[in-house]
């Protein structure tokens, strides 16, 4: 034993003696602060100040190497909520000389992701801000492995889901309240800072009102590899594969209520009428009465989830491919201004159908207008802004997060009309939710066509004929593909215009609208299921 302290000590001597011979070097991805990931070794993080620190020596680096812009108006964001002012990261300076006179560091050894959740108690942020951004860090960067170590600086405690960050790596996660017990100056060995942004889908109204991120860079098939990974994690096995007969039937409807707020007031009658509707066993969750990993697993096996619009619904991530999202929402909230878990089921390759249905009768509606302000109350704002909420039969667009008309509505309790919602069903749900049959569908794209070719006459001095032909894509010979076409686009040069065409075969011979004596530029590519389409060929230049 004695033998391995002196080997720490000698470690613990040489990490010293790196740190002030080489200081901290960073090396970052990304042209902007939002979308930036920084690799360190050596960062340090001072308790007491509570900033991070970089140590200069004569070998250290810093790539950007931005001088002032480090404040214009941050390094990088330490969420994955872009651009988000009190998520902001940077480190303050110091020669490596300066550790003479500062407490003794102390060397976290671990490969270690820093960041900071953004709503650790609300499961929709845990998912779509935390979660997944660190799933996906974690496998960009291959040193973030199962041995990783976590740590969370936005300052809050566990939170009411720790356990579910607790399954993306092997070692107990760090919160800033932590770092206090290993010192007044503790270095990361090997660091990480920042998050991928690549997988979130909505943004949540702080700039604009909220809505579906602009550019979505995630599919279903990301989500759904994340989602089984954690499945996998919480030992729970799907419904995928072999089935016996009897399990087969074994459709369900699964809804899932809150019992605290934003209720649904007749769930006994919705529950019956559900099951009878659709002939299928209908069964309730609700995150008081149950651990979230045992609503996984109800979830996963569903044919339809039912809910009031709510963090809880993320949890569709969760349902098998041709299940069925139904999103309740109370009276005077338009569905399409609140879409996260509408975007969510509709990810291409998620493969879920997504039904929204609105209370559209106010004596149906509940609402709480002497609770506090954050559960909807208005009781605390003037006579006349109460009068206009209470008259208004929508509430208008608005940003996030304390717009108290928004509030008021979207805790009101609901009576749900059931023929309204059976009709909403019946009007969406177009094939019955069938688990078995979904299968993900290709997502192969085509090559290029190959050797592009065009051949021109000219038949009379107002006749002409331009042949375009061409070869299969390089990858159609490995694939099985049920339908390929290919798409031609014929310009006349000059011409801002173009005449497309879709076509079945490999070549074609246009007599139609083609001029004698012009220059014709010709693209072609390949389209695979209607959907698939590959890029375009090199153009091709053709003179009748
Ligand atoms: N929540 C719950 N039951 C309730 C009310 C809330 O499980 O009756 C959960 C909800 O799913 C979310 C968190 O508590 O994870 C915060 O809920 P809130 O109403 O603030 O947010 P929202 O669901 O509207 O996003």
């Amino acid at each position: 034993q004695s033998q391995e302290l002196s080997q720490a000590r000698i470690d613990y001597h040489a990490a010293l003696l790196a740190l002030q011979e080489y200081g901290t070097r960073m090396v970052c991805t990304g042209k902007m602060h939002t979308d930036r990931i920084c690799r360190f070794d050596y960062l340090c993080y001072c308790t007491e100040a509570e900033e991070f620190v970089f140590f200069h020596s004569n070998s250290s680096f810093m790539l950007p190497n931005l001088g002032p812009r480090r404040f214009q108006p941050a390094l990088l964001d330490l969420s994955s909520v872009e651009d988000h002012n009190t998520q902001y990261f940077n480190f303050l300076e110091l020669p490596a000389a300066a550790l003479k006179f500062m407490p003794k560091p102390v060397f976290i050894p671990d490969v270690t992701l820093i960041l900071n959740r953004f709503n650790p108690d609300n499961l929709m942020h845990v998912f779509h801000d935390d979660l997944l951004p660190i799933f996906y860090t974690m496998q960009q960067y291959s040193d973030l492995d199962d041995e990783a170590r976590l740590v969370f600086m936005e300052g809050w405690g566990e939170g009411a889901h720790f356990d579910l960050y607790r399954l993306l790596s092997s070692k107990q996660p760090l919160l800033k309240e932590q770092l206090r017990n290993f010192g007044k100056l503790m270095c990361f060995t090997k660091s990480y800072v920042g998050l991928s942004k690549m997988t979130t889908w909505y943004q949540y109204g702080f700039v604009q009102p909220q809505g579906p991120k602009a550019n979505i860079l995630v599919s279903g098939n990301e989500i759904r590899q994340f989602a089984s990974s954690l499945m996998e994690k919480l030992n729970i096995t799907t419904r995928g594969g072999e089935e016996s007969a009897a399990e087969e039937k074994d459709e369900y409807i699964v809804v899932f209520s809150r019992s605290i707020n934003r209720l649904i007031l007749n769930e006994a009658e919705l529950i019956l009428a559900l099951a009878q509707e659709f002939q299928m066993r209908t069964v309730t969750v609700s995150m008081e009465e149950q651990t979230f990993p045992s609503i996984i697993k109800v979830i996963s096996g569903a044919s339809i989830l039912v809910s009031m619009h709510g963090a809880q619904l993320v949890s569709s991530l969760f349902l098998s491919r041709g299940a069925v999202v139904v999103e309740l929402f109370p009276y005077a909230v338009n569905p399409e201004q609140y879409t996260p878990y509408k975007t969510l089921a509709s990810l291409p390759g998620m493969d879920l159908q997504y039904v929204a249905w609105r209370n559209m009768v106010e004596e149906n509606s509940v609402a709480y207008p002497e609770r506090p302000w954050e559960q909807g109350g208005i009781a605390h704002l003037d006579k006349e802004d109460q009068e206009h909420i209470l008259a208004s039969k929508e509430v208008p667009r608005h940003l996030c997060c304390r717009n108290p008309e928004w509030l008021y509505r979207i805790y009101q309790d609901t009576i749900v009309d059931i023929p309204s919602l059976l009709e909403a069903l019946r009007a969406t749900v177009k094939t019955r939710p069938n688990l078995k049959k979904a299968k993900p569908a290709s997502t192969v794209h085509p090559g290029q066509v190959r050797e592009p070719q065009c051949q021109t006459s000219v038949q009379a001095t107002n006749e002409a004929m331009l042949t375009v032909s061409w070869q299969i894509p390089w990858n159609l010979k490995y694939l099985k593909v049920r339908e390929v076409k290919y798409e031609v686009w014929i310009q006349e040069q000059g011409e801002n215009t173009y005449m497309p065409y879709i076509l079945p075969h490999q070549n074609y011979t246009f007599s139609e609208n083609i001029k004698p004596f012009t220059t014709y530029l010709v693209w072609v590519r390949c389209i695979f299921n209607k959907n698939l389409l590959g890029p375009f060929a090199d153009v091709l230049t053709c003179r009748t």
